[in-house]
C-alpha cells in the first residue's frame, strides 16, 4: 500500500489532519488502535478556543457545532464565597464554544468516510521504519492480517501513550508533575450555570461545565493517588455544593451520574517534534493539566502549521515550512502550559504548601478579578492565540 501521509492515530489531531489534508488534495491513511465506538465515546475535553471553531469550520465540519454548540462569552472565577465574571467578549472581541471532544472525533470520522478517506480502526503492532529516508514506512497488523503502508510522512497523532514519540533520537523532555488530580464527572442535570465556573475554596479546586443544555460536567481536585471507591456520589456531590458555594446563595443542581473517572495532573513536552520524515501533533508531544482547556486546543493548532507545511510540501517542494515546524508549534505549546501552570497553581491548594502560599493565590485570583490587564491577560490565553506563522503578542 502507499500513501501520500500516513496518519497514526484517529483523535482530533489526527483525524483533523487528514480531513485538511483531503480539502487541499493530499492522500491520507489513518491507522487507529482502538475500535470506532471506543473513540467515539470517549469523554474528555469539551471547550474549543475561538480559532479551533473557525479551523472546524474551515475543514467542513461546523454545521453540527453550529448548532449543537454552545457559545461562550465569558467564565466565572469563584474564591471566598463570591463570584467574579471574566468577560472574554468585551476584553478581546473572541469567543469559546463548549462541544464535547468526541463529538468532535464523531463529525471528523463522518466526514472522512463520506469523502472515501481510508481509515482503518483496530489496528495493532504500528511499528515505524526508514524514518530518514524519503520512503517511509509503517507495518501493523488489521483483522489477523499484517500490512505495510509506504508514504512521504508519517504523522505520530497518537496521544501520549503511542509509539511514534519513541522513535525520535535524542529527544528532551520537560515535565511537571502536579500533586493531585481530577475526578471528574458527568452528569444528567442541567448546568446550574449559564457558563463555566472555576472555584478555589480550601478543600480544593471545583470546576463546573457543561457538554449540553441537559448535561453538566462537573471536577474535584483529590489527592494525587486517589482511589475512586473513596468518592462514592453523595460525597461528591456534598463537595461539590461546598466548594461551589457563595454567599448569594447559589443553588447547584444534581442528577444521575454518567460517567466518573479520575486524572492524574501533569504537564510534559517533548522536543523536537520531528525527526526526518516522522512529524508528531498534539498529546503525542505535550500535555497539558486541563485547568486551561488546552490539550485538544493545542492538537488542532499543531495540526493548522502541518496541513499549511505538507501543503506548501506538495504545491511549491518547499522544505522549509517543515524544518520549522517545532519552532513554531512549540511558541505556542510553551506559552499554553504556562498558562495552564499558571491557572492550576493559582486555584488548586497544594498539599505541601503554606498558609503564605494561600495568601498569594487569594492576592493572585483578587488582581486578575479587579484588573482589567490582568483580566485581558486571562481571557487572550484561555480564548487562544492567533495563529499566524511568527505571531506576536503586538
Ligand atoms: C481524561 C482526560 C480528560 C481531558 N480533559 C480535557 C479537557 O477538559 N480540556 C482539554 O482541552 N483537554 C482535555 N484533555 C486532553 C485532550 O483530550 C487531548 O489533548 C486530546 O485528546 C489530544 O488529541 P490527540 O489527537 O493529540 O490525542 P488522542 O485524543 O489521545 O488521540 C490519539 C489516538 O491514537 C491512538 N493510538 C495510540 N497508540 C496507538 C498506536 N500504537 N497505534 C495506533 N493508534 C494509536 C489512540 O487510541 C487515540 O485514538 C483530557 C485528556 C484526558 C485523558
Amino acid at each position: 500500500m502507499r500513501t501520500q501521509v500516513a496518519v497514526i492515530g484517529a483523535g482530533p489531531a489526527g483525524l483533523l489532519l487528514s480531513q485538511l489534508l483531503h480539502l487541499q488534495g493530499i492522500d491520507s491513511v489513518i491507522l487507529e488502535r482502538r475500535d470506532r465506538d471506543y473513540v467515539e465515546h470517549r469523554v474528555r475535553a469539551g471547550v474549543l478556543e475561538h480559532g479551533t471553531v473557525e479551523t472546524l469550520r474551515e475543514a467542513g465540519v461546523g454545521n453540527r457545532l453550529d448548532s449543537e454548540g454552545l457559545r461562550h462569552e465569558g467564565t466565572e472565577l469563584r474564591f471566598a464565597r463570591a463570584a467574579h465574571r471574566i468577560d472574554f467578549a468585551e476584553l478581546t472581541g473572541r469567543t469559546i464554544t463548549v462541544y464535547g471532544q468526541q463529538e468532535v472525533v464523531k463529525d471528523l470520522i463522518a466526514a472522512r468516510l463520506d469523502a472515501g478517506g481510508d481509515l482503518r480502526f483496530e489496528v495493532t503492532a504500528v511499528a515505524l521504519h526508514d524514518l530518514d529516508t524519503d520512503r517511509p514506512r509503517v507495518t501493523f497488523d488489521h483483522q489477523g492480517e499484517p500490512g505495510a503502508l509506504e508514504a512521504d510522512f508519517v504523522i505520530g497523532a497518537d496521544g501520549f501513550h503511542g509509539v511514534s514519540r519513541r522513535q525520535v533520537p535524542g529527544l528532551r523532555v520537560y515535565e511537571r508533575a502536579y500533586p493531585f488530580s481530577w475526578l471528574g464527572i458527568l452528569s444528567e442535570a442541567p448546568p446550574s450555570s449559564q457558563e463555566l465556573i472555576y472555584a478555589r475554596h480550601a478543600n480544593g479546586f471545583a470546576l463546573h461545565s457543561m457538554r449540553s443544555p441537559t448535561v453538566t460536567r462537573m471536577y474535584l481536585q483529590v489527592p494525587l493517588s486517589e482511589d475512586i471507591a473513596a468518592w462514592p456520589d453523595e460525597r461528591i456531590w456534598s463537595e461539590l455544593h461546598t466548594r461551589l458555594a457563595t454567599d448569594d446563595g447559589f443553588a447547584l443542581t444534581e442528577g444521575p451520574l454518567l460517567d466518573k473517572g479520575i486524572t492524574p495532573m501533569r504537564s510534559f513536552v517533548a522536543t523536537p517534534m520531528q525527526h526526518g520524515r516522522l512529524l508528531l501533533a498534539g498529546d503525542a508531544a505535550h500535555i497539558v493539566p486541563p485547568t486551561g482547556a488546552k490539550g485538544m486546543n493545542l492538537a488542532i493548532a499543531d495540526v493548522r502549521l502541518l496541513s499549511h507545511a505538507l501543503a506548501g510540501y506538495y504545491t511549491e517542494r518547499r522544505e522549509d515550512l517543515l524544518a520549522d515546524y517545532t519552532d513554531f508549534a512549540l511558541k505556542r505549546v510553551w506559552r499554553a502550559t504556562h498558562f495552564s501552570w499558571w491557572m492550576t497553581t493559582m486555584l488548586h491548594t497544594d498539599p505541601h504548601d503554606d498558609a503564605f502560599s494561600e495568601q498569594l493565590a487569594l492576592a493572585q485570583l483578587d488582581y486578575v478579578t479587579t484588573s482589567r490587564a490582568m483580566s485581558t491577560s486571562l481571557a487572550e490565553n484561555y480564548t487562544g492565540l492567533p495563529y499566524e506563522r511568527g505571531w506576536s503578542y503586538r
